[in-house]
């Protein structure tokens, strides 16, 4: 769990440049396309848009307010221009220098609809081309209960646009995971490791059921099947933990 103080801010500013290097040598996006992001209490630190990943830097993470609105100490209002995103504000003392993801739109949303600690948004291949040609992608393998069951594909809307975050946030009903139609997938965690985890799971699956599709219309799982795979999943992780689930779990 992070801390909105500077330690927390830093770690996070280096983990998200970690992690945004590896978005380029996992294949999930290209150049500066994409976006991650970590909330911290009431503050979400992410990716600016237009920066390649392999040139970006830990100062370059812009960071914003999770609802959109100016953080006490800032300036009361009428500082927005007309027509600005009404959620790019920025927390007194922690300017910016670059500019915030064009997707945060869709991230703080996000956040505001679930106990995300981190979302990743990708470009990658075999989500983009499954989402061209299908609705959803099916329970291909029983580790898709990882992200809550068979992932929907949103309609298409605009990069950047409101629009597209309620799409996404309604298409992630149950899951912590969703396709965009012609654009990527997103997915979030209880925190970065996680969701990125997830992003490389979704990845997989849609490139093992288009694998699968070689042979012809596939079997695939049932919700029952889906169901004893999460129940068993669940009580070997009580054993373990001697815990319920955490809150990353859909
Ligand atoms: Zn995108």
């Amino acid at each position: 769990m992070y801390l909105s103080d500077s330690d927390g801010l830093q770690a996070a500013r280096a983990q998200l440049v970690s992690y945004s290097a590896r978005l380029l040598d996992d294949g999930l996006a290209v150049g500066s396309a994409g976006n991650i992001s970590v909330r911290l209490g009431d503050l979400v630190a992410i990716t600016p848009s237009g920066i390649s990943y392999a040139e970006m830097r830990p100062e370059d993470i812009c960071v914003v307010a999770t609802d959109g609105t100016e953080p006490d100490g800032a300036e009361p209002d009428g500082a927005e221009p007309d027509g600005a995103e009404p959620d790019g504000t920025e927390p007194d003392g922690m300017r910016n220098t670059e500019t915030p993801s064009s997707e945060t739109p869709m991230h703080l949303a996000i956040y505001a609809a679930t106990k995300a600690g981190a979302v990743v948004h990708t470009h990658s291949p075999e989500v983009i081309a499954l989402s061209a040609g299908r609705p959803e992608l099916p329970a291909i393998h029983y580790a898709i209960t990882g992200l809550g069951g068979p992932v929907r594909v949103a309609p298409y809307v605009r990069f950047g646009s409101d629009g597209l975050a309620a799409a996404a946030v309604e298409a992630l009903d149950g899951r912590s995971a969703v396709i965009l139609r012609n654009h990527g997938a997103v997915t979030y965690g209880r925190d970065l490791a996680q969701a990125y985890d997830r992003a490389l799971l979704l990845e997989w699956l849609a490139r093992t059921y288009r694998l699968a599709l070689c042979y012809g219309e596939p079997a695939i799982l049932s919700a029952a099947e889906l169901d004893e795979v999460a129940a068993e999943a669940r009580r070997r992780r009580y054993g373990e933990r001697r815990s319920a689930p955490g809150p990353g779990q859909p």
